[in-house]
Parts: structure tokens; sequence; C-alpha cells
């Protein structure tokens, strides 16, 4: 430990990243200080301590997509037997979910400042910005300034949601930010934008009862594999999801009624069309958050809003670390975050030279029928190997659980990319069906393992069950045979 210096390590950013590391840094016997600042969104939503994921991102998004299937449930228990008065009569209330949701995130936020306290990580809920490359002066809401020197700071900061630059965006439109404790029912939603946040919060607006519409600029999902995310778009088409697709909104009016008039182009036809709606919520990407730094005066490399870092997380400025979100081309998911932050704490106070691995990391998408993947898609596959070097094992299945309610089957599909030779390395899994992360999280630590389809195929699956479809994939894509099953077991 360096005595020059107030503390051995300062965290820009209390989130999922920047957390874990001030915490693990901790254990590891670091004096450690983490900054943590919330700036209100243009719509006037805040938040407290624990950063994207507790507040305005993976939780409560994962809490409304429960509350959505819940509705479904309750439908489906009819055909079980189940005798519910009127079940087409039920509906959300979506202030009583909201106040649920809220109350369980301020929960959270309780538990990990009273977690930081104990751990003896110091909490200083202040913006934070580098006056030079070892002193970091956090701007307190009141405006008062504390400056503190640090021999390693690491920078934790997130990002936050765009808008689009058109008239009206921020005035009248939300984003994720918002949409987790909005006061009032959304009503008929527009979602601009289809990657997963967009086609998550689609899909439990439209679970929750609302009308919701998806605004796709080019295309479902751009960074998953495209089958999937068409086979995705396509079960939410069939519960009602509206999409507009090659369409870019040109403005929002407030009307006198307070409804949402919004103007679009569609850019491949010219035409241009409008609808009202009750609720516009932009998910069009998000913007790293390093406006606030002042990176300038530390000397720390950026490209665009994101920061450059090499394989040890580091800028730069060699004292200087980034990890999560903030990161150029790296992941953005909570795990990453956590896992990038705590090795990095083992290198810098235990001597440990274990760096983070961004490769086969497994994610799901929360849409109404939902998908997980990890490794390639097929796409990368494709291009990395050529096709004469993958094989595609695929398969329709239908879950035992879908028969009695009569639930649609139709999209419920899976499929291995592997090597075409030897035992054949499995190089990338693709999900789409119910509990879709659970059924992952397992193959996934098989992948990371050298899973190959071989061992996959000699797996004896659980029965009854979805996973156990991966250990049945017996059709080729090469094949060119019906990968559509007779019954649930064959
Ligand atoms: C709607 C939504 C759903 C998501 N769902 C999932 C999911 O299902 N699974 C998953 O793995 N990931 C999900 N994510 C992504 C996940 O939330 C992020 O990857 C994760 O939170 C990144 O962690 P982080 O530590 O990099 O940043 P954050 O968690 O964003 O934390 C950064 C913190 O730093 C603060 N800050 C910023 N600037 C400063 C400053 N100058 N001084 C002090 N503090 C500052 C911010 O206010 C914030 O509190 C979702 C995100 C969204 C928006």
């Amino acid at each position: 430990m360096n005595y020059e210096y107030d503390y051995d390590l300062v965290v820009i950013g209390g989130g999922s990243g920047g957390l874990a590391c001030a915490k693990e840094a901790v254990a590891l016997g670091a004096r450690v200080a983490c900054l943590d600042y919330v700036k209100p969104s243009p719509a006037g939503s805040k938040w407290g301590l624990g950063g994207t994921c507790v507040n305005v991102g993976c939780i409560p998004k994962k809490l409304m997509h429960q509350a959505a299937h819940l509705g479904e449930a309750v439908h489906e228990s009819v055909a079980y037997g189940w005798q519910i008065p009127e079940p087409e009569k039920i509906s959300s209330n979506w202030n009583k979910l909201v106040q649920a949701v809220q109350n369980h995130i301020k929960s959270v936020n309780w538990v990990t400042r009273v977690d930081l306290r104990d751990k003896k990580v110091e909490y200083i809920n202040g913006l934070g910005y580098f006056k030079d490359p070892h002193t970091v002066i956090a701007k307190m809401k009141n405006g008062t300034e504390r400056s503190i020197t640090a021999q390693n700071v690491l920078i934790a900061v997130g990002g936050r949601p765009r808008y689009s630059p058109i008239p009206g965006a921020v005035e009248y439109g939300i984003t994720s930010d918002d949409i987790f404790s909005l006061d009032r029912e959304p009503g008929k939603t527009l979602v601009i934008g289809a990657g997963y946040i967009g086609l998550e919060c689609a899909g439990f607006l439209k679970g929750l009862g609302y009308d919701a519409t998806v605004m796709v600029r080019s295309v479902v999902l751009r960074e998953f594999d495209q089958q999937m995310a068409g086979i995705i778009k396509d079960s939410m088409v069939e519960r009602g999801i509206k999409f507009l697709f090659t369409t870019l909104p040109n403005s929002i009016e407030k009307q006198n009624d307070g409804r949402l008039k919004v103007r679009w182009t569609n850019s491949n036809t010219g035409e241009e069309g409008s609808d009202v709606f009750d609720t516009v919520l932009f998910a069009i990407g998000r913007k790293g958050l390093v406006e606030d730094l002042n990176l300038g005066s530390a000397g720390v490399e950026i490209k665009n809003d994101k920061i450059l870092a090499n394989d040890a997380e580091q800028t730069n400025v060699p004292h200087i670390y980034a990890v999560g979100d903030i990161l150029q081309g790296k992941l953005e998911l909570t795990p990453v975050a956590i896992h990038a932050g705590r090795l990095l704490a083992r290198r810098l106070f235990s001597g440990s030279t274990q760096l983070m691995d961004y490769a086969n990391v497994a994610t799901t998408v929360f849409t109404p029928l939902e998908y997980s993947c990890v490794g390639l898609s097929e796409e990368v596959a494709l291009q990395k190997y050529g096709e004469d070097n993958i094989e595609v094992f695929h398969g329709f299945y239908k879950p035992t659980e879908f028969f009695i309610p009569q639930k649609s089957v139709r999209y419920c599909y899976l499929k291995a990319i592997a090597e075409r030779s030897g035992d054949q390395k499995v190089l990338g899994l693709h999900y789409v069906g119910p509990v879709a992360g659970e059924v992952m999280q397992g193959f996934a630590a098989a992948v990371k393992a050298g899973l190959t389809m071989k061992i996959l195929l000699n797996t004896v699956g659980i029965h009854p069950t979805t996973a156990e479809e991966f250990t049945r994939l017996s059709i080729t894509k090469r094949s060119g045979l019906d990968p559509t099953p007779a019954t649930c077991c064959s």
C-alpha cells in the first residue's frame, strides 16, 4: 500500500462493475472509496446506489417480465383445471406493480449501502471527475467538492439511454430509465428501437395488456444470430405486438388531449405515416458517461463515448482502469462487469495474473418467448470457419407444458453450431423457449469446458424438460431433413 495517496483505489461509479471491484479490493486489504452519482433522466427519474442493473435494468425488467408471464399463466391455469371466475376479465394494476418493483429496488439500494459500510468501502454520493491523473474530485449534490487522491482509479460509470435527434424526443419521450417507475399507466406505447431492451419492454407491456408497437430502423436484435432474431420477432407478432419496419421517427408532438402524435418515414418506400400513442419509449442504444469525467486532465484516451483499454482493462494511463459498459467493444452485461471488476481487484491487490475472458458469455433476451445463447452466431461461425467446416444441428420442439393450454409451439426452436470434423467442438448454442436463461447457464459452463457434439449427444437428458432437447439434436441443416418433431417425446 502506498500512503502517499488517500486511497489505494478510487472507483468512479457504484454499479455492477464498480461495486464488485471495490468490495473485492477491500477484502484483499486495500483502502477503497467508491463514488456514485445519478443524474436525473430528462423525464425526472432518479434512483439510488447500485447502478443500472439494480435500478433501471436487469432487475426491474425481469420483475415486469415475470408480471407479464403470470398474467399468461392465469389464463393457462384454467385449461389445467383452476377455477377462475371470468378469467377474460383479469387485468394488471400498473401502479401496484410499479410500487412492488420500486419497493424491491429500494430494499436492494439499502442492502447495498449497508454492505459497503460493513465491508469498509467508503461510499461517496458525489459526481466524480479527474483533476489530474491521481486526483479525483467528488462533486456533491449541494455543490461542495471533495478532493481525493488515489494510487489507482477505476472508471465504471456505465451508460445512459440515447434519444433520437428529432423534435419532441427529449420533451415527450421516455426511456428504460423511466418506464419501471412510471407513475401512470403506459397505455398504447411506441417503442423506438429493436435491440434487446426495446423488444423486452414491448414484450412485457403487451403481456400486461397494453398495445405495443416496435419501430425498427434496420434489423431486429442486430448483435444476435439473425435466424433466431427472426424467430423472436415472429413470436412477438403472433402475440399481437406490432412492428414498423425500416422506419425512422420524424417528430413527436403533444396533442391537446395530452397524447403523443408520432410522425415517421419508411426509409425503404419513402412513405410517411403517423399515429397517436400514450407513451413513446426510446430504446435506440446507450451512450457511455465519459462527458463528466474531465478525462483530458488525466490523459485517458476514448473512442466516441467509450474508454479504450487493453486485455487487463488498463487504459493508456497505466494506473487508470475501466470495467463494464463504459469499455469500448466489450459486452454490456452485468455479470461481465462484475467478473471483470473482481478479477481486476485480484490482479491489483493479490498478485493474480488472471484476465477476464470475454468469450462464450451466455446471455438471455427476456421477450415473451425467451431467447438465450452462448458462443457464436451462425453468421459469425460461417464467416470464421467457412460453410464447409461447420455443422448446424437444429430442431423445433414441443414443450410438454404447452399442450394442455394449447400454447403455440411454432417458435420453440434450438440449434447447435459445431465444427464439422472430429468430435465436433460446439461453437454456439441457441435456444428459444421457456426459461431460456435457466436452460443455457449450465450449457454455457459445458461450452467453456470445450463441449463437443459427441459429448452433448451422449449426455442423457432430463425428461420431460425443454433443456433435454439439446441432447437430441440429430438433424443437421445440411441434411435438409424436416426438423419438426411428431410428438414431445419423439
Ligand atoms: C433495461 C435494461 C435491461 C438490462 N437487462 C440486463 C440483463 O437482463 N442482464 C444483464 O446482464 N445486463 C442487463 N442490462 C445491462 C446491465 O445493466 C449493465 O451491463 C450493467 O449495469 C453495467 O454495469 P456497470 O458497472 O458498467 O455500470 P452501471 O451499472 O451503469 O453503473 C454505473 C454507475 O456509475 C454512476 N456514474 C456515472 N458517472 C458517474 C460519475 N462521474 N461519478 C459518479 N458516479 C457516476 C452511474 O449513475 C451508475 O450508478 C440491462 C440494461 C438495461 C438498461
